[in-house]
């Protein structure tokens, strides 16, 4: 017997419990209802994840669901805010109970990690797509946007870029075998969560790279009008690519995304407390150019040579 809409509901998804007490009414109402925390504003996001455009159709359902929450916490830390809520609007092509239970396993390791409640969703049938909306909050005003940026300030990003890129890329390589730190890196993403809270009042403007450093402090730029000097050869890239035709390695390096990593720029007379900060955080923040008045995103080479780099990363349309 396949399960019902309301079986699925109840298995998987509904903990019937709340891990914030701001949570007033979560699964099994309407609507559900939180409060606020006082002084703070919500930020909110959403992101789907849709079958072989997001993920491989070959993905282990654990890591669908660690993926779909993983991609959304990184969308807070960017901003600095810290997630409380989720909801989930999942459309599956069948009620298969093995594939319910592993997904809502990783969807709920990740949640539970991060102490994120899931208060409401959909399910719906047909293509398999994941959609999930979260909420978090930010005292006022501390939120760091991408507008913020100024002539002058510094470029940094977290950890190395390309890991996910690579594995992608060795997924689709016949004879390549599949490096386990890379597999584990597309498909369960850290999201740089502490390093973007620590950033909320010392960035001048922030954004996660989801698409690529080359598109997504693009955007940053273009957020800020103004522009910027990236030293390529500064730009922490996974070892593995070192190995690749350079044009392959800043394709997956700067030009594909799914690297979770933050890229934010901050004021010079900050650096030093950054530097400060940064010692405590898990993950190593790398500085790799500053920002221009150019109102262009300039790619220089070891001897400052400008660098002919393609516009963009992944887009859909
Ligand atoms: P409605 O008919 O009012 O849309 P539903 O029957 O779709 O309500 O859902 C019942 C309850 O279960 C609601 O509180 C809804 O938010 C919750 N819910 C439905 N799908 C999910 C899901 N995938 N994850 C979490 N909660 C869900
Ligand atoms: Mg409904």
């Amino acid at each position: 017997m396949p399960l019902s809409e309301f079986e699925i509901i109840n298995h998987y998804f509904n903990k019937d419990r709340s891990i914030n007490s701001s949570v007033i009414t979560g699964i099994g109402d309407d609507a559900a209802i939180v409060k606020i925390p006082e002084g703070n504003q919500l930020a909110i996001s959403t992101d789907t994840l849709v079958s072989g455009i997001h993920f491989p159709i070959s993905t282990e359902p654990y890591d669908i669901g660690y993926k779909a929450l993983a991609v959304n916490i990184s969308d807070m830390a960017a901003m600095g805010a810290q997630p409380l809520y989720a909801t989930m609007s999942i459309t599956l092509e069948s009620s298969d109970p093995d594939w319910l239970h592993a997904f809502s396993q990783g969807f709920f390791n990740i949640a539970d990690k991060y102490s994120i409640d899931l208060i409401g969703g959909d399910v719906s049938r047909g293509p398999l797509s994941i959609s999930v909306q979260i909420m978090g909050v930010i005292p006022d005003g501390e939120a760091s946007l991408r507008s913020g940026a100024r002539p002058g300030d510094m470029i940094y990003v977290s950890g190395e870029l390309g890991m996910g890129a690579f594995a992608l890329f060795s997924l689709g390589q016949v004879h390549e075998g599949i490096d386990k730190e890379c597999l584990n890196k597309l498909n369960r993403p850290e999201p740089r969560l502490e390093t973007g809270i620590a950033l909320r009042n010392l960035s001048s403007a922030c954004i996660d790279i989801s698409d690529g450093l080359n598109a997504d402090l693009s955007h940053i730029l273009s957020a800020s009008s103004v522009g910027a000097e990236v030293e390529i050869h500064k730009v922490p890239m996974f070892r593995k690519l070192n190995d690749l035709h350079p044009r392959l390695a800043i394709n997956l390096g700067l030009n594909t995304g799914d690297d979770y990593e933050l890229c934010f720029t901050i004021q010079e007379k900050y650096e030093e407390e950054l530097n400060v900060i940064s010692k405590k955080l898990p993950v190593k923040l790398t500085k790799i150019g500053k920002v221009t008045d150019s109102g262009y995103l300039n790619w220089l080479d070891e001897n400052g040579k400008a660098i002919d780099m393609p516009v963009r990363g992944h887009r859909h349309f």
